[in-house]
């Protein structure tokens, strides 16, 4: 199957050309609210579509070959005016931003783009990376100002993980990344596993086995129907609950209260001290309710969602002189008239619709 570029996904990518009367938006500060009573708290930025693995649930490499139709650079929301649109959203209370992509360490000088975001006050700047790029660039991006880092890995069987990478990355070259971000003082680090039934779930042992007592804290999420090119199955989600279970069975857990109000893991901790895990159940347990996230694009599209079917575009305002109480003016309606709460009436059919992709909204 080859997958529709997103440059050809109109309507969601044609430019709202109306722009609200900045008079009509709330006072300046004000907390953005939504239709369901949500508060827009974070902002999640994907800096590239590109990416060097080519994960069976993100990017299958029967879709995204090398000839796949990547955004052009001029496409790309510079900067600069990614840090107009994070300083805009920071005054309507968003209070962390998480760098993202595709794989956000092949954007050119991020840690610039880092260094520029860390000086928002308030704001918590963290990233999250398949780690294969940290050893070099660990250091560089805490002294850029960055907080934490989270990174990805499915699995410890190496030969699994290159099967899963598509790419050929040994797990070896991740466990160095990891190493780097501790010794760069990026912690806690938290580690991602995307469980696929059938596919890596033999490994959530060896993973739990070899996190403990390494003050990471290890995540297990469930493998969503992100996109319209994994070809997601429910029968290849693997509930947390039973994630859960097998863990509790060699080494006992029991359940820790969230960090905050709206925390998407749920946390558990080892009884026996040596550290916490957080299962992640989008599927299963949807938490739309307390869902305060926004994302934005590589190309500067605005997302209410991660299944959205449909952005909202920024850049064009951006490039043809709009000012900032009319940026925040369109912010303001976008997050106002936000009903999105897909995982809670996920169905096969709604999981078969075009969606656009992960690598491109921003995991
Ligand atoms: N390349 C970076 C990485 O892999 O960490 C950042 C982008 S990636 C899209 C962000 C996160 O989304 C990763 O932890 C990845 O495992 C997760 N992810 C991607 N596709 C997913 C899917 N279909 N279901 C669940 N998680 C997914
Ligand atoms: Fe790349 Fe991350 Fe997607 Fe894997 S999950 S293909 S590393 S963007
Ligand atoms: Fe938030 Fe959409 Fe995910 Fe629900 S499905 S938690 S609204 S991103």
């Amino acid at each position: 199957m080859k997958v529709i570029p997103i440059q050809q996904l109109a309507p969601s990518n044609a430019p709202d050309t109306e722009v609200p009367d900045p008079a009509s938006r709330p006072a300046p500060g004000e907390a953005l609210v939504d239709r369901r009573g949500r508060e827009v708290r974070d902002l999640r930025i994907s800096v590239t579509d590109r990416c060097n693995f080519r994960c069976v649930y993100c990017m299958p490499r029967e879709v995204f070959g090398d000839d796949y139709a990547f955004l052009p650079r001029r496409e790309l929301l510079s900067f600069e005016e990614i840090l107009r649109v994070a300083r805009l959203f920071a005054e309507r209370g968003v209070r962390k931003i998480r760098i993202t992509g595709g794989e956000p360490l092949l954007r050119k000088d991020v840690e610039r783009l880092i260094e520029m975001l860390a000086r928002l006050d308030g704001v918590e700047i963290t990233l999250t990376t398949n780690g294969v790029l940290l050893p070099r660039m660990a250091q560089r991006l805490a002294d850029a100002g960055l907080h934490r880092v989270t990174v990805s890995l499915d699995a410890l069987d190496d030969a699994l993980f290159r099967r899963m990478n598509d790419a050929d990355y040994p797990v070896e070259k991740v466990l160095e990344g990891i190493d780097a971000a501790r010794a760069a003082g990026l912690g806690p680090i938290k580690v991602n596993m995307v469980v696929k039934r059938g596919t890596n779930d033999g490994d959530i042992e060896a993973m739990a086995t070899h996190f403990r007592h390494s003050g990471h804290i290890l995540r297990f999420i469930e493998f969503m129907d992100v996109g319209a090119s994994n070809g997601w199955k429910m029968d290849e989600v693997l509930p947390s609950r039973e994630v859960v279970a097998r863990i509790d069975r060699l080494f006992p857990l029991e359940p820790a209260d969230p960090n905050y109000v709206g925390e998407v893991a749920e946390r558990w901790r080892y009884k026996d001290g040596a550290g916490e895990i957080g299962v992640i159940s989008s599927v299963t347990q949807a938490f739309c309710s307390s869902c305060t996230r926004i994302r934005l694009s590589t190309e500067g599209q605005l997302y209410t969602c991660l299944f959205a079917q449909q952005g909202h575009d920024l850049r064009t305002l951006l490039r043809t002189g709009a000012d900032d109480a009319q940026i925040d003016a369109v912010i303001a309606r976008v997050w106002n008239g936000r009903d999105d709460r897909y995982s809670e009436i996920r169905t096969a059919a709604t999981a078969a619709q075009r969606k656009i992709e992960m690598s491109y909204i921003g995991g």
